[in-house]
């Protein structure tokens, strides 16, 4: 799968399923029951329901094996995981998503190894930085129109 790609729509208890899946690369139905009936108090039919969903989605693609169906994931979880947090900051004004990224960072716990992955990424940014982010809000969609600071 290219990197990028537009991937489909996934539902939270969708994207409980996708982990099973991307973790463990081939699953049956079986396998991702197991695995998630109990953390989730879900029904078995529920899961394959979940599953039925996924691979008309085009999220999962599923073969026969004999009396089992294997599951396996048709998109990557790096790809999914960028198209959703994509999702997110295309729903805020684009001044603040320094602020909302700097909100994320300080509710999270993060190892040294994280902490100067960042670091990096954040001095090759000095590199592109503007002075002012530019707001691409429709007019009256984000404070920044209606408070006419002009910016
Ligand atoms: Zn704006």
């Amino acid at each position: 799968m290219k990197s990028g790609t537009l991937t489909p729509h996934i539902t939270d208890a969708e994207w409980e399923v996708m982990r099973v899946v991307w973790a463990n690369h081939h699953v049956t139905s079986k396998e991702v029951i197991s695995i998630l009936e109990e953390k989730m108090s879900w029904k078995a039919t529920t899961i394959k329901t979940l599953l039925g969903r996924l691979v008309e989605k085009g999220a999962l693609s599923t073969e026969q094996e004999g009396k089992k169906f294997i599951y396996t994931a048709r998109v990557a979880e790096e790809d999914t995981v960028r198209n959703y947090t994509g999702d997110i900051f295309s729903r805020i004004c684009k001044k603040e998503v320094g602020h909302v990224i700097g909100e994320i960072i300080k509710d999270k716990v993060l190892s040294f190894n994280d902490i100067r992955y960042l670091e990096e990424i954040l001095e090759k940014k000095k590199v592109s930085a503007v002075e002012a982010v530019s707001c691409q809000c429709l007019p009256r969609q984000c404070q920044c129109s209606v408070n006419h600071h002009g910016k």
